[in-house]
C-alpha cells in the first residue's frame, strides 16, 4: 500500500494518483452540516453550510446532507458524473472500512446508519466515510500546515478535542477508524470527569473551550464561552490567568506525551480555542520543549479554516479512492 505523503503528491496535471477530478466533501457536525467540491489541489468551491437539527434523525438529516451537496456542486459549476467519489468526516464512533456510523456521541440517535451505501446511492459515485478529526488530519496533512512532513499530529481544540495521526506518511485509522482519539489522552488521573467519554482527568477535560468556560465559571467568573477567559487573562484579570495558564499546562502536558509516543515533526493545533494564537501557543511550545524527550516539536497553528472538515473529507476520499 503506497504511503499518504506519497499519494499527498499532485503532479503536473493536478492529479492525485489517478484521480484527476474533484470530489464531493460532507461534513456531519453536531450544530452544522457542510458540503463543498474540493479540487486535488485543496482548492474549495461551492462551500455551504445549514444547521444540522440532529435531533430530527437520520433519515431528515442524511435527506437534507445530500441536498447540501447538490447544491454545492450546482454553485461550483460541477456535475454529479464529473467527480471522482464523495468523502464524508464525522464524529465517532463509527466503523470506517464498513462505511457505517455506529453510534456518534455528538448525533443521538443516528446508530447504524450504513451512511457510505446511501451517499453512494445519492450521487452514484463511490464514497469514503472517516472520523472527522482524522479527515481534519489528512486535510492539514494534504493541504495545510502539514504539508510535506511524514509524522504529524493534528489536535482540534473546540466544544471537545479531536485529534488524528499520521505516523511514516500514512494516516493512522486504528482497526476501525477510532484511532488517534487524542482528547481522550489523561493528563490527570484522578481528575476531572470527561463529558466525552466519561473517564477522568482527559485532556479534552480541561483544554476544550466547554470546559476552559466551566472551570472559570467555577472559580467565579462570569464568562460565556472560552474567548471570555482568554480576553480577560490577556487584560490581567488573575482568576482567568490562573484558569488559562493551567489550560496551557494541562495541553502542553498532553501533547508531550503524544509527541514522545510519535516523534512528530510537528504538531498542528486547529479548532476554535487556537484563535487565541501565541496566548496559547507560546506558553505550550515552551513547555513541550522543556519535557518532551525529543529534540525538536514544532508546533503551529492549522492553516485551513472554516472549511476543514469538507476539506478534510475530500483529503481522505483522495487517499482511499487512489488507493482503490
Ligand atoms: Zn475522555
Amino acid at each position: 500500500m503506497a504511503s499518504l505523503g506519497e499519494r499527498a503528491a499532485v503532479d503536473e496535471d493536478g492529479a492525485v494518483g489517478r484521480l484527476r477530478g474533484p470530489v464531493l466533501g460532507l461534513d456531519i457536525g453536531g450544530t452544522k452540516l457542510a458540503a463543498g467540491v474540493v479540487a486535488p489541489d485543496g482548492e474549495v468551491r461551492g462551500f455551504v453550510v445549514a444547521p444540522a437539527h440532529a435531533e430530527r434523525g437520520p433519515d431528515d438529516g442524511l435527506a437534507r446532507l445530500f441536498e447540501l451537496g447538490r447544491r454545492a456542486l450546482a454553485d461550483a459549476g460541477v456535475g454529479e458524473e464529473e467527480i471522482e467519489g464523495v468523502g464524508i468526516g464525522c464524529g465517532g464512533p463509527l466503523d470506517s472500512s464498513r462505511g457505517v456510523l455506529i453510534a456518534p456521541l455528538h448525533l443521538a440517535g443516528w446508530t447504524n446508519v450504513p451512511v457510505v451505501e446511501l451517499a453512494s446511492e445519492a450521487f452514484g459515485r463511490p464514497a469514503v466515510l472517516d472520523n472527522d478529526a482524522t479527515a481534519g488530519a489528512a486535510a492539514e496533512h494534504r493541504f495545510g500546515a502539514g504539508r510535506g512532513t511524514q509524522n504529524m499530529v493534528y489536535l482540534t481544540i473546540s466544544t471537545g478535542v479531536g485529534g488524528g495521526v499520521v505516523i511514516d506518511g500514512v494516516l493512522h485509522r486504528g482497526a476501525s477508524g477510532n484511532g488517534g482519539e487524542l482528547g481522550h489522552v489523561t493528563v490527570d488521573w484522578h481528575g476531572r470527569e470527561c463529558r466525552g467519554c466519561g473517564r477522568r482527568g482527559c485532556l479534552e477535560a480541561y483544554a476544550s473551550g466547554t470546559s476552559i468556560a466551566e472551570r472559570a465559571r467555577e472559580a467565579g467568573l462570569d464568562v460565556e464561552g472560552a474567548a471570555d477567559v482568554a480576553a480577560a487573562a490577556a487584560g490581567g484579570e488573575p482568576v482567568a490567568a490562573r484558569v488559562w495558564d493551567e489550560t496551557c499546562e494541562a495541553l502542553a502536558c498532553g501533547i508531550t506525551s503524544i509527541a514522545n509516543l510519535f516523534e512528530p515533526e510537528v504538531v498542528v493545533l486547529g479548532g476554535g480555542v487556537v484563535r487565541t494564537g501565541e496566548q496559547l501557543l507560546g506558553p505550550v511550545r515552551r513547555a513541550v520543549t522543556e519535557q518532551a524527550i525529543g529534540p525538536h516539536v514544532k508546533i503551529v497553528a492549522a492553516a485551513l479554516g472554516d472549511a476543514v472538515g469538507v476539506a478534510g473529507a475530500a483529503a481522505i476520499a483522495y487517499e482511499r479512492l487512489a488507493a482503490g
